[in-house]
């Protein structure tokens, strides 16, 4: 890229170069009546306070590259380091970035897709989109270019369904912001995923502050306050289940850091994510109460008539549900446990008029509902479900 510099950019750097600047690569300092200009390149030039306009267009990339981070970038330092991170300003040296940022320099949040290039002047704009909509037309998708409609895209999935996770792997398609300002790139992903840069940035300093389990559950009160309940001193094989329930990649896209305890780490995996996530949030907190409730109830053995597929088929429901899958299974693929014939002919089968699996009521004495159902009232947990924004 040919970088040009203009009288502002040279104005700046003139008035930097006197408490010196030493920069991604570049140097400039004062000396005697001139400046001194240096580059990682091995280039070092001395020149006259009359020839800095020519001595400045000879290192435009150095120079312009300087302007931006200090006169056009945010200055939050967690912003800025957010932005250093996008067009890999760590790894690349500026001559190189400039080549890299003329054809567009890429990176992936969660589901965003965020690429940044650069003009002669040094100026960044950025260009966010689903990752899915990577190879689509950019006509064929809805543009945008106020950073705050991203909450509004972010409301829904792509069937419409709210979402009360932010983070999870169901951003909706079809949209992009074709032509955002450093500042405006920014407020954009944080509105896709609330608290994302500042927690990245934090960890990255080392002062992410994680709230494990026990510290945030002796923390709930009102109707969230029996989640207490559920630590019984028993072990925490329990939120091993809540992590690999809610948290693992497939269901969010945080890197789960919190433990169950400062002492002691989990049994499963907290994901690859780029972001962490630092506390259990509501959404799981929400689940977690249902689960106090219904994790009081003793076991019972039931005795069930079921044939080896019909019990290989209640599995491969279980677990079709779990994954999200029920959608794609064919109607016409009988094949699958799941199928939709399967197991309406599974419940045909075996479900009396009453709904009991194998005509085997829930309750021995009384069959009406379980005592979870009973103590809790019949609450729905969507109800209770807040946004999960941090
Ligand atoms: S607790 Fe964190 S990692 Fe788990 S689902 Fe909630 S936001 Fe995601």
């Amino acid at each position: 890229m040919n970088a040009a510099v203009d009288a502002t950019q040279v104005a700046a750097l003139a008035e930097a170069a006197a408490d010196g600047i030493e920069f991604d690569g570049f140097a400039v300092e004062t000396e005697g009546d001139g400046y001194v200009l240096a580059t990682d390149a091995g280039s070092k030039r001395v020149v006259h306070a009359d020839d800095l306009n020519d001595a400045a267009a000879e290192y435009a990339p150095y120079l312009t590259n300087w302007y931006f981070w200090h006169a056009t970038a945010p200055q939050a330092e967690d912003r800025w380091a957010y932005l250093r991170w996008l067009e890999r300003a760590d790894d690349e040296r500026v001559p190189d970035r400039y080549d890299a940022l003329a054809a567009g320099v890429t990176r992936e949040w969660g589901q965003l897709r965020v690429t940044v290039t650069a003009d002669e002047t040094g100026a960044r704009r950025y260009e966010l989109r689903h990752v899915d909509d990577a190879d689509t037309d950019a006509a064929d998708l809805t543009a945008h270019d106020d950073p705050l409609d991203a909450r509004r895209i972010a409301k829904h999935d792509d069937r419409d369904r709210y979402r009360p996770l932010k983070t999870a792997p169901t951003l909706r398609t079809g949209w992009r912001f074709a032509d955002l300002g450093p500042a405006e790139a920014v407020r954009a992903v944080e509105s896709f995923y609330p608290a994302t840069v500042t927690n990245w940035y934090r960890e990255r300093e080392g002062e992410l502050d994680i709230s494990h389990w026990r510290e945030t559950v002796d923390r709930q009160s009102g109707i969230y306050g029996v989640v207490k309940t559920w630590d019984r001193g028993d072990g925490y094989e329990h939120v091993n289940w809540v992590a690999e329930a809610c948290c693992d990649d497939s269901q969010c896209l945080k890197r789960r850091e919190w433990q169950y305890d400062d002492g002691t780490d989990l049994d499963v995996g907290g994901g690859d994510g780029e972001f962490p996530c630092r506390e259990p949030c509501s959404v799981v907190i929400s689940a977690a109460r249902r689960w106090t409730k219904l994790e009081g109830e003793q076991s019972r053995t039931y005795e069930f008539e079921l044939t080896p597929s019909e019990k290989e088929q209640v599995e491969a429901v279980v677990d079709a549900v779990a994954d999200g899958r029920t959608d794609e299974i064919r109607e016409a693929d009988v094949y699958e446990g799941a199928n939709r014939y399967r197991a309406r002919f599974l419940r045909a089968k075996r479900f009396d008029d009453e709904g009991n699996l194998s005509g085997v009521p829930t309750d021995p004495a009384d069959d009406g509902g379980s005592e979870a159902d009973a103590a809790d009232g019949g609450a729905d947990a969507d109800e209770e479900t807040e946004e999960a924004s941090d």
